[in-house]
């Protein structure tokens, strides 16, 4: 479509103070924080900007949007925080960005029912200091707390750094107000529980912006813990400190994190604790004080018999301190190095032989410079490894594609699921169909239902259809 006729009539429609075709705010709302977008845009000194940013201040907005979109065939691509790492927002020319960041504000608290709703577009942090300031948290904290909206954790299924107790953002999810591809609204119940046929706030529980605008979520929430724990653990191997988390997790311990770094890691981050060669296990408990105690001393207990080591509470300290500090990817990129993290799952019999054959199939790459991984949400039925690496060469996309061609394949050929918690965007939707098998076909299905022009962020997930 024209793009004259496009800004007039999404002025006419939501106000034109809505509509920018501002070049900061273009560049600033394009893409998210993929590093290979963040490389192309860096070696070709150019990207191509989007038709526009829409900002939407209510639901209502989100509606008019989409149900223009549809009626002309204009593809969206939802933005909430941009802080997503696997190109799930990469707006082409003819895209219509739908930015969310003002959509931001705090609807209501239940203290009794223990719930809050909140607007897609505030950020985690934002939303986690109000519930603080009532005495209450979500638990749910993402490295990206900072820099994520609150919409953008549920349309990624998202994973906070203590989940082990509270759980993913599924589990932290009572109901959902969103607009569908023709501008319809939808609202699900909240209740503790429902047997009223499937769970259809699951469908936008990892859509990517596929299938619809997420503008407002109800989610639980949960009394500021009484009090926390801090211990640490080394370990001769990774594979001794998985078994340890199986047995914590197999005996019906809940810590809220339980993070195990390898010899790689560890050395990296807790020099000075560990032995060469040796995992580190760092294990926060919280919550009412007698079971803090209890769980301390059951999983100290555990560890010192699968062959772990006391390491106090330092290590544990420094982690909760240095937690969400990350260097740029830029930095890297800039001397040549391309950084990236993988991050799969699988259950318990297959996770050990996962975690090796990945190192395994990635250090045969010859660019490789090297290549890390720990675990960081565990369940009774398995665990996450995150992988991280650094790679160089004269072709950086090349080199990163193979990176992830190994990753991915290994993760595969070892039952494992290909993402844990960042989601499928572009980098992996090559390996979508693989994952899923048969079920793909009900992907596919959903897909065709809800966005039959297949005007909802086109290229992510799935292949494009308009
Ligand atoms: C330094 C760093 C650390 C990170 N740590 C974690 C971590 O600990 N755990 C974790 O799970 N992830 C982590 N991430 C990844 C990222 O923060 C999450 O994927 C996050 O949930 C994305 O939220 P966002 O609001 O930034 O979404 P965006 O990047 O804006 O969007 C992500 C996808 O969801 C769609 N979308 C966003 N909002 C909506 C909406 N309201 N309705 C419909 N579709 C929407 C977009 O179109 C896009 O496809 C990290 C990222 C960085 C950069």
């Amino acid at each position: 479509m024209d793009t004259a006729k496009l800004l007039a009539d999404l002025g006419a429609l939501l106000g034109a103070d809505k509509v920018s075709r501002d070049p900061a705010r273009l560049a600033a709302r394009h893409r998210d924080t993929w590093v290979l977008s963040l490389w192309r845009k860096m070696r070709d000194k150019q990207f191509l900007p989007p038709a526009c940013v829409v900002t939407l201040k209510s639901t209502e907005d989100a509606a008019k949007l989409l149900q223009y979109a549809a009626g002309n065939k204009v593809p969206v691509v939802p933005f909430g925080a941009g802080s997503g790492v696997c190109g799930g927002i990469l707006a082409e020319p003819e895209v219509v960005v739908a930015d969310l960041t003002e959509l931001n504000r705090l609807l209501w608290v239940d203290e009794v029912s223990l719930t809050a709703r909140v607007e897609a577009g505030m950020l985690g942090a934002e939303y986690e200091r109000a519930l603080r300031e009532r005495g209450f948290s979500m638990g749910h904290f993402p490295q990206s707390i900072d820099c994520s909206s609150v919409g953008g954790w549920v349309a990624t299924r998202a994973a906070g750094q203590f989940s082990t107790k509270y759980g993913c953002v599924e589990d932290m999810l009572l109901a959902v107000r969103a607009v569908l591809p023709d501008g319809t609204i939808v609202e699900t119940k909240a209740a503790p529980r429902a047997s009223a046929g499937p769970d259809l706030k699951q469908i936008f529980l990892g859509s990517e912006g596929t299938l619809g605008i997420v503008t407002e979520l109800t989610y639980r929430i949960h009394p500021v813990p009484e009090a926390t724990q801090l211990r640490s653990f080394s370990f001769p191997s990774m594979h001794a400190g998985l078994e340890a988390i199986r047995l914590v997790m197999r005996g019906g311990w809940r810590p809220a994190v339980l993070r195990l770094y390898d010899d790689v890691e560890a050395a990296r981050h807790f020099g000075g604790h560990v032995d060469e060669g040796e995992a580190l296990l760092v294990v926060v408990s919280e919550g009412a004080r007698t079971m803090v105690a209890a769980e301390g001393d059951a999983v100290e207990q555990i560890c010192e018999a699968a062959g772990g080591r006391s390491r106090g509470r330092a290590p544990a300290q420094k982690w909760l301190k240095e937690r969400n500090v990350v260097p740029s990817f830029e930095t890297f990129l800039e001397q040549g190095i391309i950084v990236d993290t993988i991050e799969v799952a699988a259950l318990w019999g297959r996770i050990g032989e996962l975690y090796d054959a990945v190192l395994e199939e990635m250090r045969k790459l010859p660019e490789l410079i090297v290549v890390s991984g720990h675990s960081s949400h565990s369940y009774p039925q398995g665990t996450n490894i995150y992988f991280s690496f650094a790679a160089g060469g004269d072709d950086l996309e090349a080199t990163y594609a193979r990176c992830w061609e190994a990753a991915m394949k290994a993760t595969l050929d070892h039952d494992g699921t290909i993402s844990h918690h960042h989601g499928i965007g572009r980098v992996r939707a090559p390996w979508l169909p693989a994952e899923l098998g048969s079920s793909h076909l009900l992907l596919r299905l959903l897909k065709r239902a809800i966005d039959p022009h297949g005007i909802m962020n086109p290229g992510v997930m799935l292949e494009k259809v308009c």
